[in-house]
């Protein structure tokens, strides 16, 4: 709202953008081969990625106590990839399309574009579209969160608007959850979008935009404080 740089970055942002380019590299190898890279290939470009993007790096990088620096991280990414390739689910169906942008108008004028990006949209075997989000996380994803996620809501948004659904058609989403964990495992969730949440959605971000117009900020603390870069300026507000 107020144009402030971010004062930090944190270790998990960066973990998280290197996975899930390594995730896009192993669902673009079999969109386009047919078959997914080799481990050792997929692990040895996550490792330059990820050492790349900390050298990169301009601002402080928030390193967690669990995790405190590259070294750390290179594991834990490690880690869990190589759970994600024992267990990559969400299999038999084909690729669609991986890191699919798409944009919307969210206001009359057309002035305020809602933009995304689809981590994985992949077709089932009876020709519905799965809408797939990467996570890392160390913690569990109920199923109450998956039904009450808005980025699925927003995806459902994006597809239906660009022409990927027809009129009224539901979408189904699902969570591959990549979960750091000491032993880290993958967990999945399925849950479906409706036309209903795509309206609710756009009347959530109606809402939202006609807040930030009148310059409205509320803080909302909850467990995402932690890794906020934008703590010190939300502590002096
Ligand atoms: S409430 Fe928490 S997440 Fe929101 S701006 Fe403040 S510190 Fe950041």
């Amino acid at each position: 709202m107020q144009g402030l740089p971010p004062e930090h970055i944190s270790s998990s942002l960066i973990l998280g953008s290197a996975v899930h380019q390594a995730l896009a590299r192993y669902y673009l190898a079999l969109k386009d081969l047919g078959k997914p890279p080799e481990r050792e290939v997929l692990l040895q470009s996550f490792r330059s990625d990820l050492m790349a993007r900390i050298d990169r790096e301009q601002k402080p990088i928030h390193y967690k106590s669990d995790c405190p620096d590259g070294d750390g991280l290179l594991a834990q990414g490690t880690g869990l990839l190589n759970a994600f390739l024992e267990d990559p689910g969400f299999s038999g169906m084909e690729v669609v399309a991986v890191e699919l942008p798409l944009s919307t108008p969210l206001t009359v004028g057309n002035d305020i574009a809602l933009v995304g990006v689809i981590d994985l949209l992949l077709k089932d075997t009876l020709g519905h579209l799965v809408a797939i989000d990467h996570k890392t996380a160390k913690n569990a994803f109920t199923q109450e969160a998956a039904d009450q996620d808005l980025q699925f809501s927003a995806y459902a948004l994006l597809l239906s608007d660009n022409g990927y659904l027809k009129p009224g058609q539901p979408l189904t989403c699902g969570f591959n959850l990549l979960r750091k964990l000491k032993s880290p495992k993958v967990e999945r969730r399925l849950t479906m979008r409706t036309p209903a949440d795509q309206e609710r959605f756009s009347r959530l971000a109606q809402a939202v935009l006609f807040a930030i117009e009148r310059e409205v900020f509320l803080p909302c603390q909850g467990w995402q404080c932690g890794d906020c870069p934008y703590a010190g300026a939300c502590a002096d507000w």
